[in-house]
C-alpha cells in the first residue's frame, strides 16, 4: 500500500519560528486577557431610612446599573425584615407573637424563626444577660421624655422577663410566649440579622465586595477597588466636640462589627445616666460599660453579643468574648479600654485618645 511520506524536515523544530509563534501567542493571550479584564470598578453608595434608622449600603461594581440593581434587592430585604421584626408595627410576626402572649403559638416566617432561635442561643451562652423578653421593662422607659419609671413597676414587671418561657416549634414554625403580658423585643439583634441578609442578597446579585451598615451594625465582604479592606470607625462614647469623634478605626476583612453604647438613647437625671440597654435581672440600665464593640463573622453574633457583653460588664464580658472566639473592644464606665488579643491586629487607636 502506498504510504504518504511526510518529509521529516517539516517537523523539525525551527528555533526562530518557535520563539516567534510563542511571542505571537503571548501577545494574543495578553490582548484576550485585556479584553476580558473587568471594567474599572468604583464604589457606589446609597442611604435610606429603614428599621427606624439609617441604612447605608456600599458596593463595588463596574457600573451604576449593576450596583443599583443589587442595592435595590438588598434594601428590599431589609425593608421586609423591618416590617416583620419591628416592636412598634401592628402587623408582622413580632406583633402577632406579642399579641398572643399567654394565649397560644403563632406561625412565623423562617426568617423570624431563625432570628429568635439565634437570640435564644445568645441568652443561653450569656446566662440570660441577653434576653429578648426584656420588652415589658423597655416599654416602661421613655428616654426622649427623660422619664424614669416607678421603681415598684420595674420590680413588678421583672416577673414577665425570661427567655426560657419562649417556646419554639421548628416543625410547625411557631413561636409562643408563655405568659400574658410578656413582650418580645428584637431591637438588639434584628439589625445585625438584616445586615447578614442584605449581604447575602448583594452576593446573590453578583457583588463581590461591599459594606452594609444598619446603624451601628455593620457587615463587610471583599476588598475595595484599591485592594484595601473596608474600614469603620468606633465612636467615642463621650464626645468632647460637636463632630463625631472616633476612639479607633477597625479593618474589616469579611467580618461583621457592632457597637452597643450608653450614648445612643439616654438621659441624665441627678447626675446619673439612664440608657436603653437593660439588665434583665434588675430592669435598670446596665452599669459596667460605656460601649462594647464586637467583631464576628456574622452580624447576628456581633449585634447580640455587643448588647450581652455590655450587660455582663468588662470582666465577665471579656471572658465570654474569649470563650466564643469573638474579637472586641470594651470601654468601661471609667473610660478604660480593653481589647481581645486578636482585635489588636485589626484596630488602630486615634492619637488623641
Ligand atoms: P442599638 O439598638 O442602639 O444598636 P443594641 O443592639 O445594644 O443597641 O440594642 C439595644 C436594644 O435592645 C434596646 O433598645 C432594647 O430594645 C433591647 N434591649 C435592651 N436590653 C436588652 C437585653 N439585655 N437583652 C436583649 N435586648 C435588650
Ligand atoms: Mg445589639
Amino acid at each position: 500500500m502506498k504510504q504518504f511520506k511526510v518529509p521529516s524536515s517539516k517537523f523539525k523544530v525551527n528555533r526562530s519560528t518557535c520563539s516567534f509563534s510563542l511571542l505571537t501567542l503571548y501577545v494574543l493571550l495578553l490582548t484576550v486577557l485585556m479584553s476580558c479584564s473587568p471594567k474599572k470598578e468604583s464604589i457606589y453608595r446609597k442611604t435610606m431610612i429603614q428599621m427606624d434608622t439609617l441604612v447605608t449600603i456600599n458596593v463595588v461594581a463596574e457600573s451604576g446599573e449593576k450596583a443599583d440593581m443589587a442595592m435595590g434587592k438588598a434594601f428590599g430585604e431589609i425593608d421586609k425584615l423591618g416590617a416583620s421584626l419591628s416592636f412598634f408595627s401592628d402587623e408582622g410576626d413580632l406583633s402577632s407573637i406579642n399579641r398572643n402572649a399567654g394565649i397560644g403559638p403563632v406561625r412565623v416566617s423562617p426568617d423570624t424563626m431563625e432570628v429568635i432561635e439565634r437570640a435564644v442561643l445568645t441568652s443561653e451562652r450569656t446566662g440570660g444577660a441577653f434576653d429578648v423578653t426584656v420588652g415589658p421593662e423597655i416599654s416602661l422607659w421613655d428616654f426622649a421624655a427623660k422619664q424614669k419609671p416607678d421603681d415598684g413597676k420595674i420590680r413588678e414587671r421583672l416577673g414577665l422577663v425570661n427567655y426560657q418561657w419562649i417556646t419554639l416549634d421548628k416543625k410547625e414554625s411557631t413561636v409562643e410566649l408563655g405568659r400574658k403580658g410578656m413582650l418580645m423585643d428584637l431591637g438588639a439583634v434584628a439589625k445585625g440579622f438584616a445586615a447578614d441578609r442584605a449581604v447575602e442578597e448583594l452576593k446573590k446579585n453578583g457583588i463581590k465586595s461591599g459594606l452594609v451598615a444598619v446603624a451601628g451594625d455593620i457587615r463587610a465582604f471583599g476588598l475595595k477597588p484599591d485592594g484595601k479592606p473596608w474600614r469603620v470607625g468606633i465612636r467615642n462614647p463621650r464626645q468632647k466636640g460637636k463632630d463625631d469623634e472616633l476612639v479607633a478605626t477597625v479593618e474589616l476583612r469579611d467580618m461583621a462589627i457592632s457597637t452597643s453604647g450608653d450614648y445612643e438613647r439616654y438621659f441624665v437625671m441627678d447626675g446619673k445616666r439612664y440608657h436603653h440597654i437593660l439588665d434583665p435581672r434588675t430592669g435598670y440600665p446596665a452599669e459596667g460599660c460605656r460601649s462594647v464593640t464586637v467583631m464576628a463573622t456574622d452580624g447576628v453574633s456581633a449585634d447580640s453579643f455587643s448588647t450581652a457583653v455590655f450587660v455582663l460588664g468588662p470582666e465577665k464580658g471579656m471572658e465570654v468574648l474569649r470563650r466564643m472566639g469573638f474579637e472586641g473592644l470594651i470601654i468601661d464606665k471609667e473610660g478604660n479600654m480593653t481589647t481581645t488579643a486578636g482585635m489588636k491586629d485589626a484596630i488602630e487607636f486615634q492619637r488623641s485618645n
